[in-house]
């Protein structure tokens, strides 16, 4: 077995979780890694965008990668096939559910 750590860049590797499975992340060693990076505003990216969570939604490490990114606050690329307003998205929804079943009667 191998741990695998980030793919993207130097920078996020450290922040990558350290996974351990038989298979690399879809990601890593990707000849075009910048797509999970994608550049706001610029003409490509949302066609990096698409195709990075592609990658993602067949990659072994998407749930672990998502529940890192929402743990760590990543702002920035996609994990686990989510851009940062989606993880905004998943974080406000898990917080109303657990209001709500906090004050649901049992
Ligand atoms: S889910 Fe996506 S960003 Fe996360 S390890 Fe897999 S390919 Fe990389």
């Amino acid at each position: 077995m191998t741990a695998h750590l980030d793919r993207h860049t130097p920078s996020h590797a450290s922040a990558r979780p350290p996974l351990m499975a038989e298979t690399a992340p879809a990601c890593e060693g990707a000849p075009d890694p910048e797509i999970w990076f994608p550049e706001r505003g610029s003409d490509v990216a949302i066609e990096q965008e698409a195709h990075a969570k592609a990658a993602c939604f067949r990659c072994d490490y998407r749930s672990p990668c998502l529940e890192f990114a929402l743990a760590t606050d990543q702002r920035y690329g996609i994990w686990g096939g989510t851009n940062h307003n989606q993880r905004v998205r998943i974080l406000t929804r898990r917080r109303y559910d657990e209001a709500a079943n906090a004050g649901s009667p049992r």
